[in-house]
């Protein structure tokens, strides 16, 4: 079994952490909060005081922060992972940030003669916890043939994606795709109750017929029809509206870069810009549906 490093011991870090040590590896841990790094002592892990102290004798490093500039902080810098580093592990960033960002650590780390993927994750916390994650990854064949071994007991489907910041890429069109069709079923299910629709019935038609997606049928945004969707829940997360809005605000940020042209995409970063502006940041993004009914 492996000696793994773990930095960012959050709501997904730390469940991704824990399926580690039940897959008997042993686990170097860093988080900057002091509960979470008690917490990871509970867990089994050994937890050290920086981060650069997660690299003696590691096989691979993980790292699940919260954005760009946090990746770049741990990563790069005279105090960085990559300066420190006199072994040779694999480095792999679960974090989901932009694509430049992404590209311009792994050319970092390559120019330092160390191999990294980035390995966004799709699942939530549920998915972390239950080791079902699909994971998208950027980086070599060689890169992801390390990677792939340590991604396994935390997913139930890991795609190398392409080069590096590709698994960013796949996430962050993914994601947009979510957001969209997030809006979209709701906006029918507001249409359908003022045209004196049944909840059940349009759910019925819609998941049996040309407008079935994944926030219909695993995510329904009303009460009933997927009795595990937040909507039965009085639209707890799940999934954030904040989160929903940075991942469309880093696809927007992608597109800009790549010149392509995504109309809904930033349409869907507007109406959720302004959801999370009304306060409703914490809320399951499929909560969406009260803001455009307009209660
Ligand atoms: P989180 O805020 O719960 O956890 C992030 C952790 O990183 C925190 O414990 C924080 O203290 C720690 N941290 C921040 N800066 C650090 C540093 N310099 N050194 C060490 N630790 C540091 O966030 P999360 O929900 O676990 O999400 C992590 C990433 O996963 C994000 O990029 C998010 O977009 C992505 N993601 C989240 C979900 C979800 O449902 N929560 C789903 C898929 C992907």
């Amino acid at each position: 079994m492996a000696n793994i490093g773990f930095i960012g011991l959050g709501n997904m870090g730390r469940p991704m952490m824990k399926n580690l040590l039940k897959a008997g590896h042993s686990v170097r841990a860093f988080d900057v909060m002091a509960a979470s790094r008690e917490a990871a002592v509970q867990d089994g892990a050994t937890v050290v005081n920086d981060a650069p102290a997660v690299l003696a004798g590691a096989d691979a490093v993980f790292t699940m922060l919260p954005a760009g500039e946090h990746v770049r902080s741990v990563y790069l810098g005279a105090n960085g992972l990559l300066a420190k580093c006199t072994n040779k592990p694999i480095f792999i960033d679960c974090s989901t940030i932009d694509v430049g960002t992404a590209r311009e650590v792994a050319r970092a780390a390559s120019d330092a003669g160390l191999e990294m993927v980035d390995a966004p994750v799709s699942g939530g916390v549920g998915g972390a916890a239950a080791g079902t994650l699909t994971i998208m990854v950027g980086g070599t064949d060689a890169a992801f043939a390390r990677a792939k071994a340590f991604l396994d007991p935390l997913s139930r489907l890991v795609v190398h994606a392409g080069g590096a910041g590709n698994g960013q890429a796949a996430k962050a069109c993914n994601n947009m795709i979510l957001g969209i069709t997030m809006i979209g079923v709701c906006e029918a299910f507001v249409l359908g109750e003022k045209l004196g629709l049944d909840h059940a019935k349009l759910f019925e038609v819609t998941a049996n017929s040309s407008g079935q997606c994944w926030s219909i049928s695993n995510y329904c945004p009303v009460p009933g029809p997927v009795p595990a969707s937040p909507a039965n829940n009085d639209y707890k997360a799940g999934f954030t509206a904040a989160m929903m809005l940075k991942d469309l605000k880093l696809a927007q940020q992608a597109a800009l870069a790549a010149g392509a042209s995504t109309p809904l995409g930033a349409e869907a970063q507007s109406i959720y810009s302004l959801f999370n502006a009304a306060g409703y940041g914490d809320m399951d993004f499929s909560g969406i549906i009260n803001f455009l009914r307009g209660s």
